[in-house]
């Protein structure tokens, strides 16, 4: 099982299907949401119908942004394959669906960070309990050391921030904005950098910290249609927008 932290109070918890993890988050982190593993759920899927086009309509229901998203791709899995279909349509989608998820994935849709971590933990799984805890301390402390004197690119982002922010900056440019009051705004591909007429518009409101791409408060970072709102409603260069979305994480 993963958990995700974010400012004490919205916390995330994935787990494959556990049904006592409910019980347990009501009892000790009501504010906690409960998250199905996606993996875990592919296998199933996989088990009933194995062809590649129900995997990936399966991956893109995960990451459907909205209700009538979920219910296209739903639909034709349903032509495709009925159980298939029948199978996704028993988990509530509010377990494993972005678009109804109450709350962020914080950009992950499987728990392998838990898997992860059992490997990293490998090697000491036969060792006694004080022994174990010894050595994940040790461990630990390692990382807090080396974290503390990592020389990052940027005094204020981490790496992984500030690499991701200018590659959304970058592409924040090819949108156009309309803005209908201070925070929010509607996003649309300049016409020069889309050749599909059909350009997808997005909404983005700065007070609530979304997008309707979804990604600004799945992962609490500003997406490139969040990034050309500020840009247009605030007129920010692109440092003084690296501050501005640090103080609105
Ligand atoms: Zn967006």
């Amino acid at each position: 099982m993963n958990i995700f932290f974010y400012r004490w109070c919205k916390i995330t918890a994935i787990s494959d299907q556990s049904k006592s993890l409910n019980s347990a988050l009501t009892a000790e982190l009501s504010h906690a949401i409960h998250a199905y593993c996606c993996y875990h759920l592919q296998k199933n899927l996989m088990k009933l119908h194995s062809e590649d086009k129900i995997h990936k309509l399966f991956w893109q229901i995960t990451k459907a942004q909205s209700k009538s998203q979920f219910e296209e791709h739903l639909e034709t899995i349903q032509k495709l394959h009925t159980a298939a279909a029948d199978y996704l349509q028993k988990i509530p989608s509010q377990y494993w669906s972005k678009h109804a998820i109450p709350g962020s994935q914080y950009g992950h849709h499987i728990s392998n960070i838990a898997e992860s971590l059992n490997f990293s933990w490998l090697n000491i799984q036969n060792l006694s309990i004080l022994a174990v805890l010894q050595d994940i301390w040790n461990s630990m402390m390692k990382k807090f050391y080396i974290q503390a004197n990592y020389s990052f690119k940027n005094a204020i982002l981490t790496d992984y921030i500030y690499d991701y922010s200018k590659a959304q900056w970058k592409k924040s440019w090819h949108y156009h904005t309309i803005h209908s009051n201070k925070h929010t705004a509607l996003i649309f591909m300049n016409s020069q950098s889309n050749s599909q007429s059909n350009s997808q518009q997005y909404t983005v409101n700065l007070i609530t910290k979304s997008c309707s791409c979804m990604k600004f408060q799945n992962i609490h970072i500003s997406c490139q249609h969040a990034i050309a709102a500020i840009a247009a409603i605030c007129k920010l260069n692109m440092w003084s927008m690296i501050l501005f979305m640090k103080s609105i994480l």
